[in-house]
């Protein structure tokens, strides 16, 4: 048989390959016709060649993905720093829902007018001049808070009342501030970074808690008056409740827009749960023209009514779901979730005033009979 060149090799080597034959493999009938020495020294050089063939093909391949690479890189850029990044000046434009960061998209109904990530607290901060989704919400709670500091103010400084009522009363203006203010600086800053949303959306959380805790520390001091066990009990009982609550808000995946709904049940459960068991207590008791007449419970109904409109609203995200794009800027669902908050707020306060006066002016306070099967 005539002997084969290296050249003949290397053809025979590639169309053995294309036909899913290795070098390794070449088929024993060939391989006994030729001469062992040729094979050895012609697979060497087939090796050797396909050996830079692969280097080659290798090298090119890395230089058309790192081609790839920067190309997106330049388009990553592009998206991110000339499109919705602020400029060297400070100056950003508010841009689409999907140009956003995965962090900072919350709400897919509002489409434009979002604020892009700002990394700078001064630039956060300026941005309650801007109009933008958010503006409304930073506002409606800053307003909200001032309201109330003013509120505790003059309603401390003016009305009469024991040590405990003023500390149960404190704790109402304090709770209910703290939330207002807390998300007042969420809103404002969680379009910083990722890390700075996350730390001020847990302290929002946090803020939800402590106006659930202010409004139950003087309802259930007025509600159990003259039964303090009751009273220490379901305090005790309540309180333990939002430490649960907040120790769940840690999650890191609490604050996931997929949670939404969870998030409203959890806070609306902390909220039933710190009333429902101590009202049904004392409406055993007492009866329930004593609950309603005496003590209030339809302005406690109409607070809860208010507070679950908002929470609806809000997990639900009406009115915008109905019409994306047309509420971006006002009345979305979680303006009307901030305004209902504050409502609910004052009603409670209403509410808080009814009973003071009830048991204030009730003559004698905590009659004998008045109360004693509160004791347990
Ligand atoms: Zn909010």
């Amino acid at each position: 048989m005539e002997e084969l060149s290296c050249a003949d090799w290397i053809i025979l080597d590639t169309k053995l390959t294309a036909s899913g034959f290795s070098v390794p493999v070449i088929p024993d009938i060939i391989k006994q016709a030729i001469d062992e020495d040729l094979v050895a020294r012609c697979r060497k050089k087939i090796a050797a060649e396909i050996q830079d063939k692969f280097i080659d093909c290798q090298q090119q391949h890395l230089q058309h993905n790192s081609a790839t690479l920067k190309k997106n890189e330049a388009i990553c850029q592009v998206s991110e720093s000339t499109h919705i990044e602020p400029d060297k000046e400070g100056f950003w434009e508010v841009c689409h829902y999907s140009v956003l960061p995965h962090w900072l998209q919350d709400n897919d109904f509002l489409l434009n007018g979002h604020r892009p990530p700002l990394r700078s607290f001064k630039l956060c901060f300026n941005s309650l001049f801007r109009i933008h989704t958010e503006t409304v919400n930073i506002w409606s709670h800053l307003i909200g808070a001032f309201m109330f500091a003013c509120t505790a103010f003059s309603f401390l400084a003016t009305e009469r009342l024991e040590l405990a009522e003023y500390v149960a009363f404190a704790a109402f203006f304090l709770g209910v501030f703290t939330c207002f203010f807390i998300s007042t600086l969420y809103h404002t800053m969680h379009c910083h970074s990722m890390e700075v949303s996350q730390v001020f959306s847990r302290l929002d959380y946090c803020g939800i808690v402590s106006i659930i805790a202010g409004c139950f520390t003087p309802w259930i001091h007025y509600l159990f008056w003259c039964s303090p066990m009751s009273k220490i009990v379901y305090m005790a009982v309540a309180y333990s409740l939002c430490v649960l609550t907040v120790n769940l808000t840690m999650w890191e995946k609490f604050g996931q827009s997929q949670f939404r709904v969870l998030r409203a049940s959890i806070f609306t459960g902390l909220g039933l749960s710190c009333s429902i068991f101590p009202g049904t207590h004392f409406v055993l008791i007492h009866g329930l023209y004593a609950a309603f007449v005496d003590l209030a419970f339809g302005w406690l109904f109409t607070m809860f009514a208010v507070a679950m409109f908002g929470v609806a609203l809000y997990a639900m995200r009406v009115p915008e779901r109905f019409m994306p794009g047309k509420f971006d800027v006002w009345c979305h669902s979680h303006q009307f979730f901030h305004v209902a908050v504050i409502v609910g707020a004052y009603v409670h306060l209403h509410c808080l005033c009814q009973m003071a006066r009830f048991r204030h002016g009730d003559g004698e306070l905590c009659p004998s009979d008045y109360d004693r099967f509160m004791l347990f």
